[in-house]
């Protein structure tokens, strides 16, 4: 679909979105009721027991660490933390789920009103400010985080895989039932599928920042809901919603939400009406389609986990949960403008991941901060390169913090050029060697001895007698021609500032 189709409709229709996402707590070593490890895939029912496969009598006791990490998510989006809560009862059949109900969290959950800033720049942002498309920033509403469990997974086989349509039977998994399950709902704040992928994007930043989950869209860790409804700019009233489901990837949600924008503005414009539903993605056909009508919240017959008593958590203990917050990217991104003097654009790349972030302070601290910005730059560009080249891992990458410190001090000291630092930096990706080894095996060392240069500026000022009476007549641009022949003559090893300055010297 096209983009532009989109950009159409928004000049007339404003769209309204709110995101519910769901986060594996996979950092945690057990099961949110019962002591069952918590990992992806592996052998089916493998890792199960009584409490998680819903068996009689078997009574769930709550992961203390989930409830931690799900404040802690609260706290990082300036939540209010609710001083009372409990977990509830959500009641609906599916197989996957074999207790019939699912203990989630209703009208109490532990994280109440938060937000989440995001920018924006480019796609949509005609569509936000009334405006001229500028990047702009805005101001998300988190209306709660609360705490549930994951269900379990049908695996549906015999037939075009994946698909239950063409599946003649089916299996269920029960090793994913039970994994503390942690969900965010959005305030319907977002205007444009663009903002909802800056949203998604940036939770999972933080997510990963607070370490509670690995936060993998394909691996379904991370799951995004994305609620929509469009209405004629100028209209405060909501219009009817549809949820689409089936979207694991930051593009799918982007996708997904901007062709149901498209679709919803066509039913509109031809005098239709929105019909609430949930609608599936297909990533292959591009398109989305209806699933299911919509449930409403009295379907599941809601009512207090009666196994397990309320939660009361004390100012004290909130507070020692807060003490507990690391520094998110935001703070680091300021941080690292405000010490190192990087753009924030720059900062922005080198705060976001938690490891790369802290390989660009390691090497900062070894090289001292003056050094700060040539190091950003061989992050951001070659090694960046490299890396995303070969999709390598930084944490399996050949370079160190200490090689990069090594290699701008080297470049800093006038040791090695621009161009002799770049091929060392190929070499000691590929071969893990440090900066000084490569120089002294390749004999790359520049020369800055003013005694060799001045003899090779001499040589050259005798070998071309025409080319310095043109240069003394007047024609300086000769200089660049002349500093390319002393490096030749040198091997170009000599420091081209010194060879540039000693050329001036003798020839003028
Ligand atoms: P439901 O009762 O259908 O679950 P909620 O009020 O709980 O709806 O909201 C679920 C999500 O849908 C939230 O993220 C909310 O911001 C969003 N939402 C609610 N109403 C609308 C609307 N009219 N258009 C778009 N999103 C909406
Ligand atoms: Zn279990
Ligand atoms: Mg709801």
């Amino acid at each position: 679909m096209a983009k532009d189709r989109l950009a159409g409709v928004l000049e007339r229709y404003e769209a309204v979105i709110g995101l519910e996402i769901h986060t594996e707590l996979t950092s945690l070593n057990s099961k949110m009721f019962c002591g069952c490890p918590v990992a992806f895939g592996g052998e089916p029912n493998t890792r199960v027991c009584p409490v998680c496969l819903g068996m009689p009598g078997a009574l769930p006791v709550p992961n203390e660490a989930a409830v931690e990490a799900t404040v802690l998510a609260g706290l990082a989006l300036d939540c209010e933390i609710a001083p009372f809560s409990q977990f509830h009862r959500k009641q609906y059949f599916y197989p996957d789920m074999p207790k019939d109900y699912q203990i989630s969290q209703y009208d109490l959950p532990f994280c109440g009103l938060g937000h989440l800033d995001i920018e924006v720049d480019g796609e949509g942002a005609k569509q936000r400010v009334d405006l001229d498309g500028g990047p702009y920033a805005t101001r998300i509403g988190v209306t709660r985080i609360h705490l549930e469990e994951d269900t379990g997974k049908m695996v549906h086989v015999g037939g075009s895989e994946g698909r239950i349509a063409g599946a003649d039977h089916s299996l269920v998994d029960f090793n994913r039932a039970g994994t503390p399950l942690m969900e965010l709902v959005s305030e319907p704040d977002i205007r444009t599928p663009e903002e909802a992928r800056r949203f998604a994007q940036k939770l999972r930043l933080i997510m990963l920042n607070l370490g509670v989950s690995d936060c993998s869209m394909e691996e379904g860790s991370m799951r995004v809901d994305g609620n929509v409804s469009i209405r004629l700019r100028g209209e405060t009233e909501l219009g009817t919603k549809t949820e689409i489901k089936n979207m694991n990837s930051f593009k799918a949600l982007h996708d997904a939400l901007a062709f149901e924008i498209v679709r919803q503005a066509d039913v509109l414009d031809e005098g239709g009406r929105i019909v609430q539903e949930t609608r599936h993605w297909d990533v292959t056909a591009k398109r989305t389609s209806a699933l299911r009508s919509k449930e409403e919240a009295h379907d599941y017959r809601y009512f207090p986990e009666p196994d397990m008593v309320p939660f009361e958590f004390s100012a004290g203990w909130i507070d020692a949960i807060r003490a507990r917050l690391p520094e998110l990217p935001d703070a680091r991104r300021e941080r690292f403008m405000r010490d190192f003097g990087l753009s924030s654009a720059d900062a922005r790349t080198l705060s976001e991941d938690v490891e790369f972030a802290a390989f660009f302070e390691e090497a900062v601290a070894l090289a001292g901060t003056p050094l700060a910005k040539p190091i950003a730059n061989w992050m951001l560009g070659d090694f960046s390169a490299y890396l995303n080249a070969g999709t390598v891992a930084l944490s399996d990458a050949k370079v160190t913090p200490a090689m990069l410190a090594e290699l701008v001090q080297v470049i800093d000291a006038g040791t090695i050029s621009g161009k002799q630092a770049k091929q060392v930096f190929t070499e000691m990706a590929e071969t893990g060697d440090a900066p000084g080894a490569i120089i002294e095996i390749r004999g790359m060392k520049q020369v800055s001895d003013t005694g060799a240069i001045e003899a090779a500026v001499e040589r050259v000022i005798i070998a071309n007698p025409d080319e310095v009476a043109s240069y003394r007549a007047g024609k300086t641009t000769l200089i660049g021609w002349f500093v390319g022949q002393v490096m030749r003559e040198m091997r170009g090893q000599g420091n081209p500032s010194l060879v540039n300055e000693i050329l001036v010297k003798k020839l003028g």
